[in-house]
This record gives structure tokens, C-alpha cells and sequence, in this order.
């Protein structure tokens, strides 16, 4: 019997209490845990709604608040599941799942299905959903892109979603996560990196189970919501750069086939375009000028400067960022914000390009050409090894 996790912060309510009872009232669940990052709203919902959810289920809730695990980094998502962890490890379930709060196509399937991979003896179960084409950008270019040019030889760039928060662990995967040092150091959003990469490296045995019906959850805006989020993932890639994997990297990998994709997530558009055309041109400052032509090639130095005049995305092409992203691999420091606001609109840049020369030819080319970057440049980085 498992134990399952929602980390939350301030979401929708309604959504929250659902899925809470949902998992509840599952037969493999013998309690929850929900884990906060501060005592508002969300908070005294679940806190109003608890006892109902126990007399009804007949399984206990705690609710309690994060800790500080980690110490240098922001105190974010990562101290939200590594306080979840914590707390399994001193219990006696032998599995515990985590579930974004937010999902409102949550349901009790998602937790069959991790369940039946986990009695088949995987370590960790993860879920994979399908993804717009303009959603899953930090994944795509800094996650699994990442992956590829770092571990080509691995099966890290195949996980389908590394950084989704929705995941099983077995007792024997906590025990490795919690006890990695480097694991509990990361209290922000690079934590998902973490879970995947130490994971992977311990060599635990992981299946992905595919949601067909998809994960649908709060949107973002223009892509600045997202900037905190690609700081600390890229960040957490850049301080792993040195690690090495056993060359039999997984103990075993196995991924359920995805199924044709629905129309409402082929025609969703995963960020206000509009607003994010702007964020190339703004916040830029002479010191980010001057880092841009001290390190970065000049055909990507002319077009950002171009698009302070006029927005342009056409030099951010695949080859463009892939060698930017070894420079910001060897170079980019995190905390400063020259360095973090340079990140971000090359990012963005390379995000419009997507956009407009992929997606613009419809879902199955942008998906095709997101797969190809990866599978090349683990192709590429490989013979470079
Ligand atoms: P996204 O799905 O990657 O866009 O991330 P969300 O913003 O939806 O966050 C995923 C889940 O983590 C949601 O349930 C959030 O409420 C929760 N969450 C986000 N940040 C924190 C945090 O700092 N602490 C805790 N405990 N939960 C968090």
C-alpha cells in the first residue's frame, strides 16, 4: 500500500481537494501526503476538507509544511519533495507516488498504472503525457537536449518527460535519492533534473507509463513565467557536466507506446505569443552586450541584436543553439543576471524559431523536429566522445 504526494503551492482548490480524494479513495493507497510551501489558501482548504476526506476514505492525510533541506539554492519545489521523502523514509509504505496538485484530468488510473509497473520490480515509474508543440520547451532544449550532448551514450535523452512531476518511487529509489547529497541540495525547480540524472546513474530500473488523455493544468503566460524555471533546470544540468554514467547506464528502461494524440492538445498553443515577442527586445543591459561578443559566435551575436530593433527569430536555429548551449555549459553563472537574462533570450529566441518554422507546418513536423534534435545530436556528441 502507497503513499501518495501532492507538493503545493497556491493553486485552484477545488482541483486540489479532488485529487486528493481521488488518490484517497484508491485501493493501493493506504494514505497522503500533502506537503506545502506556506500556510495560505491551498493550505487551509485541504486543512478544512481533511477529516471529511479520512471518514469518508477511511485513509489518513497529513498535511504539513516543507523544510529547508537544501541550503544554498532558492527553497522551492525541491525542498517540497525532498521533505515528502524525508517523511516516507521514516514510515513503512514501500512506494511512494507524487502528483502535481494542479492536474484537473487527474485520476485513479494514473495510479493503477504506476502500481502494475512497480510489481513488475522497476525502481521508478514515471508518467508521460502528450504535449502541444509549443508546450515542454525547457524539457526539449535544455532537459533532454542537454542529455544528449552530455551522455549521448546514455538512455537519458529518451526519457520522455525528465522533468514531469509525476512519478512512483519504491522504497529502494528513495533510499538513493534521499541519500545523495547533491539531491538534497536542490531545493528549487532543478529538482526533477536531479531525480532523473541520480536515478539514472544508480542505475535504478525505470518505465514510463503513457496518460493518454494528457495533463491538463494551469497555462503560462508569455514565456517570463517561465524564466525562473529555465534558469534552475539549465542550472541544475550545468553543475551535473562533470558526472559520468556507468556505460550500462539503465538497469532497464522500458516506455509504453504512446497512442495518436488528441486534437485539443494538437491545437493548443502553449504560451502567449504575442507577449513573448517583446522579450527579446527588453531589460537589455552593456554588460550583457558585451558577454554576448565575448563568447558567443557572431551570426547569433548580429541576429539578438537585431531583434532590439525588430523582433527576428531566424538565426536561432537548431545549430545556433546547440552551440550556445555549450557556452552557456561552460560559462553562464547563476545568479547573475546578465548571464541569466542572456540565457533567457536565446532561449526565447530559439523557442519563436520553433514556432515559426516548425510548428507553423503542423504538429507532427514540430514533434518530428524536436525528436530529430535530440537523436542527432546524441549522434553528433557521441562520435565526439
Ligand atoms: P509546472 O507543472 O512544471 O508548470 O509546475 P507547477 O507550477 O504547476 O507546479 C507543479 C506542482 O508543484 C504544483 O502542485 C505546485 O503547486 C507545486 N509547487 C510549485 N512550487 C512549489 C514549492 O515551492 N513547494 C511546494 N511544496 N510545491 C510547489
Amino acid at each position: 500500500m502507497s503513499l501518495v504526494c501532492f507538493p503545493f503551492k497556491e493553486e485552484d482548490v477545488t482541483v486540489v481537494v479532488r485529487n486528493i480524494e481521488c488518490a484517497a479513495s484508491h485501493p493501493r493507497v493506504a494514505a497522503i501526503l500533502c506537503v506545502g510551501y506556506s500556510q495560505g489558501e491551498t493550505w487551509h482548504a485541504i486543512e478544512n476538507a481533511k477529516a471529511r476526506i479520512e471518514r469518508a476514505t477511511g485513509k489518513e492525510i497529513f498535511l504539513v509544511l516543507q523544510r529547508r533541506i537544501g541550503v544554498t539554492l532558492r527553497g522551492g519545489k525541491g525542498d517540497g519533495m525532498n521533505t515528502a521523502l524525508s517523511f516516507f523514509l521514516e514510515k513503512d509504505f514501500p512506494r511512494i507516488h507524487f502528483y502535481d496538485a494542479d492536474i484537473v484530468s487527474f485520476s485513479g488510473e494514473w495510479i493503477s498504472k504506476a502500481e502494475k509497473q512497480a510489481d513488475l520490480d522497476y525502481d521508478v515509474v514515471r508518467h508521460y503525457f502528450p504535449r502541444s508543440s509549443t508546450d515542454a520547451m525547457i524539457t526539449w532544449l535544455v532537459t533532454k537536449l542537454g542529455f544528449a550532448m552530455l551522455w549521448p551514450n546514455s538512455t537519458l535523452p529518451f526519457i520522455e518527460q525528465p522533468l514531469g512531476g509525476e512519478l512512483l518511487l519504491t522504497r529502494r529509489a528513495a533510499e538513493v535519492l534521499y541519500g545523495d547529497q547533491r539531491v538534497r541540495s536542490q531545493s528549487d525547480w532543478g529538482i526533477d533534473t536531479l531525480y532523473t540524472f541520480v536515478s539514472a546513474q544508480a542505475g535504478l530500473r525505470l518505465a514510463e507509463v503513457y496518460i493518454p488523455e494528457g495533463k491538463v493544468h494551469a497555462l503560462y503566460g508569455g514565456l517570463r513565467d517561465l524564466r525562473t524555471m529555465l534558469v534552475e533546470c539549465f542550472s541544475a544540468v550545468q553543475s551535473l557536466k562533470k558526472e559520468t554514467l556507468p556505460s550500462e547506464d539503465a538497469g532497464g528502461h522500458c516506455i509504453e507506446p504512446a497512442r495518436p494524440v488528441p486534437d485539443l492538445i494538437k491545437q493548443k498553443v502553449g504560451y502567449d505569443i504575442e507577449k513573448t515577442l517583446k522579450l527579446i527586445k527588453s531589460n537589455w543591459t552593456p554588460r550583457q552586450q558585451e558577454l554576448l561578443h565575448q563568447h558567443f559566435d557572431s551570426a547569433l551575436v548580429k541576429g539578438l541584436l537585431n531583434a532590439v530593433e525588430w523582433p527576428c527569430w531566424s538565426f536561432a536555429d537548431e545549430d545556433a543553439w546547440t552551440s550556445a548551449y555549450l557556452k552557456f555549459l561552460d560559462h553562464f553563472e547563476k545568479g547573475d543576471d546578465d548571464w541569466e537574462e542572456l540565457l533567457f533570450k536565446v532561449w526565447v529566441a530559439r523557442v519563436l524559431n520553433h514556432t515559426f518554422k516548425n510548428v507553423m507546418r503542423g504538429y507532427d513536423v514540430a514533434l518530428g523536429a524536436l525528436r530529430d534534435l535530440v537523436w542527432d545530436t546524441r549522434h553528433q556528441f557521441s562520435l565526439q566522445l
